[in-house]
């Protein structure tokens, strides 16, 4: 019988080594033959660590499942159909997966990720195989018809950036990938790298063949030893089957890739700080153009993509743009993998398609907060994202309807607070958020958010309140403006919002009418 235990970090973080080690030496004790894969999360975190069994039917859950509850489980014969308080029934019947559109995250919690074999039966490499008959024009050509647009935040169209650097003529062009998935409250990278990390570097690989390009970077925080395992592993196997390297599947084309550990600075997310840290640099925004896609890194044109942009690419290849582009809403295209974290009953990644609303992830989804009181704000696409209240839960996820209620979907995650919240506080937190992880190089952000800081020390403290909440929107105002990069043009994003949607929390509004 094979029995999945996740190797998730969050599954690791909860025990799932512990739980893993017992149930093999439970299984060895009653002479029982079981095969343990160490798959990867479902990311239904609230039930880790899920264990699963295969059966004939399909899998079998139950969860959460300790050290201590492993013989119960083996006294119960949960290998043989028995029955147990914790068993949850069929993994893909569980409501919260059933009822998510998993293209992407097909396979995440569902295969071994470091096994190749795994992946090659799950559909992977399909997508390099098609890519690799093409010309790489059309490659380019499909991943634009599939309306594909950058996860990280940005949303700029995929397909357009591969075609910039497909025109440049250089000697060397270079992929880089953009796992410095710094936000608060996100973890769909992480978990793309840690569950599926051929699918990445299958992405990847095809990336280079659409622009021509044969060397390509992975920039991983540091913070992810177990996505800088796991991809290592990965690029090992797929090197050495032929599917990296010299000759891709004998089509004579080369593609390299290797993994560079970051240090731990927010800013280095932004994708031109990414660059100056890969090539061993402090990690300085630069200023545009030159547009990376020109002159990137080590000056060559360089595809800049996140994980979840690349990690779509197979997808796209294998099944075609239409496919892809038949999920979503107006001019946002397909699915996007939204972290529910803060404080909700059911914290976890659920892949939905573009248009599915905030309410609909915080309460269907995430069971509403998990201190039982109201949720009162809710803060999308990491640190730099707006606080949204309730009267906008009903915002679909669509790049255009969240800037014209001027908010972000950025990376897709969510941190639910509830009603004891308080928003001044919160706009503090993005300002002096902002004065710790600046890069330094420009004014409006550098002084700005310590200034910023100050202002909203004094507001707090309701030291001439009126005149403080001015000068902040006035601060707010030439952070956005005079910025060179998203950090500093973003930190308003959340004390606008603060001020805007929660007027309250920054005393009496009415003086501010003039
Ligand atoms: Fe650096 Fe901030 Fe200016 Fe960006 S906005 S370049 S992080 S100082």
């Amino acid at each position: 019988v094979t029995i999945f235990v996740p190797r998730d970090s969050t599954a690791l973080a909860l025990g799932a080594n512990e739980t893993a080690a017992a149930i093999a030496r439970e299984a060895k004790a009653r002479g029982i033959d079981i095969k343990l894969v160490r798959n990867g999360s479902r990311g239904m975190f609230w039930l880790e660590p899920l264990v699963e069994v295969a059966t004939d039917a399909g899998r079998i859950a139950f969860g959460p499942i300790e050290e201590h509850e492993v013989a119960g489980l083996f006294d119960a014969g949960f290998t043989t159909g028995g029955s147990h308080p914790k068993a949850l029934g069929l993994t893909e019947e569980i409501p919260y997966l059933k009822k998510q559109e998993r293209l992407q995250f097909v396979r995440v919690g569902v295969t071994d990720p470091v096994s190749l074999d795994d992946y090659l039966a799950h559909e992977g490499y399909v997508g390099l195989k098609n890519a690799i008959a093409m010309e790489p024009a059309a490659i380019v050509q499909q991943v634009t018809d599939s309306g594909l647009r950058g996860r990280g935040g940005a949303a700029f169209p995929t397909g357009i950036k591969w075609k910039t650097v497909l025109g440049a003529e250089a000697p060397q062009k270079y992929i880089a990938c953009n796992a410095d998935e710094g936000d608060s409250g996100t973890f769909s990278d992480r978990m793309v790298m840690e569950d599926d990390p051929f699918m990445l570097i299958e992405g990847m690989t095809i990336a280079g063949l659409a622009v021509k390009a044969t060397e390509g970077y992975i920039y991983v925080r540091s913070e992810y030893p177990h996505s800088i395992a796991n991809l290592n592993e990965a690029i090992v196997a797929a090197n050495k089957a032929g599917y990296l390297g010299e000759n891709i599947l004998g089509s004579g084309r080369t593609f390299n890739l290797q993994v560079r550990k970051a240090a731990g600075a927010y800013v280095c997310g932004e994708e031109t700080a990414m660059l100056e840290s890969i090539e061993g640099k402090r990690g300085m925004v630069r200023a545009k153009p030159p547009l990376p896609a020109l002159q990137g890194l080590f000056g060559q044109p360089t595809v800049i993509n996140n994980v979840i942009s690349l990690s779509a690419v197979p997808l796209i290849m294998s099944r075609g743009a239409e496919f892809y582009k038949n999920y979503g809403m107006g001019r946002s295209r397909g699915t996007l993998p939204m972290q529910l974290a803060g404080n909700l009953k059911y914290g976890g990644l659920v892949e939905k398609a573009f248009g599915v609303t905030l309410r609909e992830l915080l309460y269907d989804f995430g069971g509403g907060s998990e201190s039982g009181r109201p949720i009162r704000a809710v803060q999308v696409g990491g640190p730099l994202g707006a606080y949204m209240p309730e009267s906008l839960f009903d915002t679909p996820f669509d790049y255009e309807a969240f800037a014209a209620v001027a908010s972000t979907v950025g990376h897709g995650g969510l941190v639910a607070f509830d009603d004891t919240v308080d928003m001044a506080k919160q706009a503090r937190y993005a300002m002096h958020f902002c004065a710790e992880e600046s890069c330094g190089k420009c004014t409006p952000c550098r002084i700005g958010s310590t200034r910023g800081v100050e202002v909203m020390d004094k507001i707090i403290a309701n030291q001439n309140r009126p005149q403080q909440i001015h000068l902040l929107r006035d601060l707010c105002d030439v952070m956005v403006t005079g910025s060179l990069c998203a950090m500093g043009n973003m930190t308003p994003f959340p004390v606008l919002s603060a001020l805007n949607h929660f007027p309250e929390d920054f005393g009496d509004q009415k003086t501010l009418a003039n």
